[in-house]
């Protein structure tokens, strides 16, 4: 983002350069967020280094020192050097590698190894804000250790020398997941080992990004692979990068133990849902979202359902469920999307690679394991236009997505972490703990009331609003027969909206079609023991 032009006197042969670096305060997304605390500090070392024009990243060597706090221990990919205690000298690496290998580090922090005396390494470096939040659960360091194992019996190979995640546990840090070749940055709130609602959460995370050390890093789109930080990207396949990586990371958070097959189910089912009744996918094709990627990731969340998100994530879940599928029916059983995973991003393993694809290698690669028309398939899911959501995958594989009036565990998980209450599958709105509406669902019930997204719920059917008032109020439109009603405040004004709505509280669950095999639980059991 930044370029300085010098004047170098002849005969100089270095330049010496000093900067600060401010740390962003609490809010912002990503790694624009928060990244330290008073006990903890995550470094992107792209954050903190400056290189001449024109490099090639991996061409260029740096041999970078890292000053720490008394006390303080760390984590990271790198090699180290010397660990003099209260500063550490890393290995030279090229510029590559240090943009792609974070440290951790902090006052609470510890490290298990997952897979003891096995080649490559595995670590959980754990970082927290208080002592109390490193501990442990005996049930989830097996579930990641299997996690481990299953990635190696679904890919066949490793492309790493070592494999370290650097788990940040605080509730003062932006909250996220970024993928590296030889670790992943895993950034959940403070209780994430300890609450089991939180766990259950956030158990798709380190799957998710541990998937991509070879979905994304070892094999990259050819438009994401760029030799040097000033190249533009192209995300146009995105819906594989992350597409592909959302639908294993949940494959594996079941696989390995971390989620039970029932937490996966309404998982996808809340994602099949709101995909299927997002009326912004009548004009914006899921492509559109990968090339818009840069806006969407950051765009606010009002006026989501008319605009899109980053869909790729979840609607990419969806359409590999959907080849999965077809592959396990194709081949009557005997292959499935494991198999496209080991030719694809198997090979030989070793230090970290990058081998560059276009969607042409990965078709090539698909009709290796099963022969069908997947250029006609991806068309149709991605670059074209659809009033419904892909939903094959959950039907062909022997579900069907139905309605429930109680909140399901996973839906009452999220509502509590995101602060809010999802009446989108009923009324069609989402309301934040403040009364501010999130969202509303264009041509729902709500739209039709006369409300839109900003606007701040103040009182259900005349009483001061709660989440609980609104679920009741909701519940008895099946009897009541006088209109629910609903105050809202559009700025300074106060609007009475009155709804024409009689179906109850509405959240979507999956359930079983009887006379269709299940491949879903299929595709759950895990590869190892
Ligand atoms: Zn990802």
């Amino acid at each position: 983002m930044f370029a300085f032009d010098l004047d170098i006197p002849a005969g100089a042969d270095s330049v010496d350069v000093s900067l600060d670096f401010l740390l962003p305060p609490s809010s912002g997304e990503f790694s624009s967020g928060a990244s330290a605390t008073a006990q903890l500090v995550d470094l992107s070392w792209n954050e903190v280094v400056l290189y001449p024009k024109g490099t090639v990243a991996r061409e260029i060597q740096y041999a970078a020192t890292l000053h720490l706090p008394k006390g303080w221990k760390f984590g990271t990919a790198l090699p180290v050097a010397h660990d003099k205690g209260d500063s550490v000298e890393f290995g030279p690496v090229t510029l590559e590698t240090l943009v792609d290998s974070p440290v951790i580090a902090g006052a609470h922090f510890r490290t298990v190894e997952l897979t003891p005396g096995a080649r490559p390494p595995h670590f959980l470096h754990i970082v927290a804000d208080s002592e109390a939040a490193l501990e442990l659960k005996p049930e989830d360091s097996k579930h990641f250790s299997h996690l481990t194992a299953e990635t190696g019996a679904l890919f066949g190979a490793r492309h790493y020398r070592g494999y370290h995640f650097l788990l940040t546990l605080s509730d003062h840090v932006a909250h996220f997941g970024l993928e590296h070749h030889e670790s992943s940055d895993d950034r959940m709130g403070e209780k994430f080992l300890t609450d089991e609602d939180l766990r259950k959460f956030g158990a798709g995370l380190l799957p998710h990004e541990m998937t991509h050390s070879w979905n994304g890093k070892y094999r990259r789109p050819a438009g994401l692979a760029t030799p040097d930080f000033h190249q533009p990207m192209k995300g146009e396949l995105l819906w594989v990068y992350e597409g592909l990586t959302d639908y294993l990371g949940h494959v594996l958070a079941a696989r390995s133990g971390l989620w039970r097959n029932e937490n996966f189910l309404q998982h996808l089912a809340l994602d099949a849902a709101r995909l299927d009744r997002e009326p912004g996918r009548s004009w914006r094709p899921l492509a559109d979202t990968t090339t818009a990627a840069q806006l969407l990731y950051l765009s606010r969340r009002e006026g989501k359902a008319w605009r899109r998100g980053v869909d790729f994530y979840e609607e990419g879940d969806l359409i590999w469920l959907e080849a999965d599928v077809l592959i396990r029916q194709q081949s009557k059983g005997k292959r499935s999307l494991d198999d496209f995973c080991k030719k694809f991003y198997g090979g030989q393993s070793g230090a970290p690679a990058v081998l560059p694809y276009t969607l042409d290698d990965v078709i090539a690669a698909l009709n290796e394991v099963a022969s069908y028309d997947w250029k006609t398939f991806f068309q149709k899911h991605v670059y074209e236009t659809a009033p419904r959501a892909p939903l094959g995958g959950i039907e062909n594989g022997g579900w069907r997505i139905a309605y429930t009036n109680t909140v399901p565990e996973m839906l009452k998980i999220e509502e509590t972490e995101h602060k809010l209450t999802d009446m989108s599958f009923s009324l069609g709105l989402i309301v934040k703990e403040d009364g501010d509406i999130l969202d509303v669902l264009p041509g729902s019930a709500a739209d039709k009331a006369g409300i839109a997204p900003a606007m701040k719920l103040i009182a259900v059917n005349n009483r001061k609003w709660t989440a609980e008032f609104l679920r009741r109020a909701v519940g008895s439109t099946k009897t009541n027969s006088a209109p629910l009603e609903l105050l809202v405040e559009n700025e300074d004004y106060f609007v009475p909206c009155k709804f024409d709505y009689h179906e109850g509280e509405k959240y979507p669950i999956l359930e079983r079609v009887a006379d269709k095999p299940d491949l879903l639980s299929a595709i759950l059991k895990p590869l190892t023991k």
